[in-house]
């Protein structure tokens, strides 16, 4: 399904990340977000994608490469106008202050003060909220809520950020069974309307039934980007997370679905 067409709206290039001015938690990653595209982040815990999300987003700057959004080095563009251009629903989206939903989603209105969309705010958070269904919650304290909920209340903010790229660290973690399909369909929705949408999953199977392309990140290196399909084999997906899989077509469509081999850590695969 991936559309090599599509254009370009971030691209970051051989960025090298270090911690304590030596260890390099990123190295010498790139990766593309395309318009009309769901680019699935995924790798083992510790690999290195809320890092690169932090990259893309301009609040982690790199040693080394570039990042650029519309062709366009990050560090040049005014935080008011990122805003406007690209949402980031953080991994941790902690709200300690009891807000409500309702003002939270609000707050994704806060880039657009003193433009003409400001006028849209209450139908734009109202269409988030519904979107994500929150609506119930409108009136309850962000800090009352469960983590699926509040979840949830995270990405209405987002959406109501109403911007060109979604850039998301795990928005579905917390989720039930229905709600990770929701708001996995209500990002291949705002894909499929043109947005350029990069998104951080655990679930190989989601990725492989919802993105476009899949980069594999393993040690802080890119172990493979491409198509879900060519980037997710039981040979790959054993070597990077140390876990022996069956990878097998769903009966009816044909999509791959991988499942860890139980009782195995690292079963030779034949
Ligand atoms: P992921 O999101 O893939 O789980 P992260 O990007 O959060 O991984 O982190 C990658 C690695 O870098 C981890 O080993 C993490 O402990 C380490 N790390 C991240 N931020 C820092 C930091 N500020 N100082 C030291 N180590 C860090
Ligand atoms: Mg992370």
């Amino acid at each position: 399904m991936s559309r090599v067409s599509a254009a370009t709206r971030m691209q970051a290039t051989g960025v090298t990340v270090l911690v304590g001015g030596e260890r390099a938690i990123l190295h010498d990653a790139s990766i593309e977000v395309r318009a009309g595209e769901v680019h699935a982040l995924v790798g083992p815990n510790g690999a290195g994608k809320s890092t690169l999300f932090g990259v893309l987003s301009g609040d982690v700057i790199p040693r080394s490469g570039e990042v650029v959004l519309d062709g366009v080095p990050i560090g040049g563009i005014r935080p008011a106008a990122l805003a406007r251009a690209r949402a980031v629903l953080l991994q941790e989206n902690a709200v300690s202050f009891p807000f409500t939903v309702e003002q939270v989603v609000r707050m994704g209105r806060a880039p657009w003060a003193r433009t003409g969309s400001a006028a849209d705010d209450d139908e734009i958070v109202a269409a988030a909220m519904e979107a994500t269904e929150v609506q119930a919650l409108a009136s309850r304290a962000v800090t009352s809520l469960s983590g699926g909920e509040r979840a949830r209340g995270a990405l209405a903010r987002v959406i109501a950020q109403s911007t060109g790229i979604l850039l998301l660290d795990e928005p579905t973690a917390a989720l039930d069974l229905k709600h990770h399909e929701d708001v996995m369909r209500l990002i291949r929705g705002r894909a499929d309307a043109g947005m350029a949408v990069a998104i951080v999953l655990h679930d190989l199977n989601a990725a492989l039934a919802h993105a476009d392309r899949v980069t594999l990140l393993s040690e802080g290196r890119v172990a493979a980007t491409g198509s879900p399909s060519e980037v997710l084999t039981a040979g790959r997906i054993e070597a990077v997370y140390g876990q022996a899989v069956d990878v097998f077509p769903h009966p009816s469509t044909g999509v791959p679905l991988i499942v860890a081999r139980r009782g195995s850590a690292l079963a030779p695969l034949d």
